[in-house]
Formats: structure tokens, C-alpha cells, sequence
């Protein structure tokens, strides 16, 4: 766990989330400020600040986030598809730094998600 990391502490439930899925690897939740009808993050429990930190050791985890989109999409209701992004870095857009992969869709067109987004 790394000091003053927001998705650490939500991992380790000590801030609260509107949780979707969680297992001793992974926590998944919706976002504080979502751009679409359903909105919610996956996220590794370990600190990794962002893709640029992550090396071929990680193929697996980042394999398990990927291959849960589609799970928990469907759960939340997205049957007929979503965006999935991964914001790295200040020149990415990231703002949180604990990697993430955003999923949304539904209620909306994914070009204004996208721009509200990279805003
Ligand atoms: P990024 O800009 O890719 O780093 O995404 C960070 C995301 O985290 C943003 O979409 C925020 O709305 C979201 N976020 C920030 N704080 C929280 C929180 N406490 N709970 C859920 N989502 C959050
Ligand atoms: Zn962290």
C-alpha cells in the first residue's frame, strides 16, 4: 500500500465505494463522477502508479483487468457494449495515480464520454 494513494485506501476499505467486484487481487467500483449512464473502474488492490510502471511481470494482472471488463459490463447491464480507457500519466490525462481501466457506456454517445473525459 502507498501512502496518501485514494484507490489504496479503497482497496483496503478504509474510504468507502460503491463497490461492483472484488477478490484478493482486484476491487472494481463506480466512478465519484461518472461520464455515462454506468461508469465504474477496475482496479489491481497492489500500487502500480500507472501503465509506464508496469513491466511483462505484470501481463497477468493487466490480462485479469482487461478480461473482467466484459464480465462486470454485462452485470451493470452494458449488453450491447462500452468503452474501456487507461489514462498514464499528467500528459495521459491521469489523475489518479493507481492504474485504473475505466468502463462506461450506456445513455450516452461514447464521443461526448470521450470528450468529457479527456477535458
Ligand atoms: P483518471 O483521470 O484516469 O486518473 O481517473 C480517475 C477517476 O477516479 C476519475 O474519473 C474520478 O472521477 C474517479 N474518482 C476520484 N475519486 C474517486 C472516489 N473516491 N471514488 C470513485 N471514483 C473516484
Ligand atoms: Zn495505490
Amino acid at each position: 500500500m502507498s501512502d496518501n494513494c485514494l484507490f489504496c485506501k479503497i482497496a483496503a476499505g478504509q474510504i468507502p465505494s460503491n463497490k461492483v467486484y472484488e477478490d484478493d487481487a482486484v476491487i472494481a467500483f463506480h466512478d465519484i463522477n461518472p461520464v455515462a449512464k454506468v461508469h465504474f473502474l477496475i482496479v489491481p488492490k497492489h500500487h502500480v502508479r500507472s501503465l509506464l510502471e508496469t513491466t511483462a511481470d505484470d501481463a497477468a494482472m493487466l490480462g485479469k483487468l482487461l478480461a473482467l471488463a466484459p464480465k462486470l459490463a454485462r452485470e451493470q447491464g452494458l449488453t450491447e457494449g462500452f468503452r474501456t480507457m487507461i489514462n498514464t500519466g499528467e500528459q495521459g490525462g491521469q489523475s489518479v495515480f493507481h492504474l485504473h481501466l475505466h468502463v462506461f457506456g450506456g445513455g450516452g454517445k461514447a464521443e461526448t464520454m470521450m470528450a468529457q473525459l479527456i477535458q
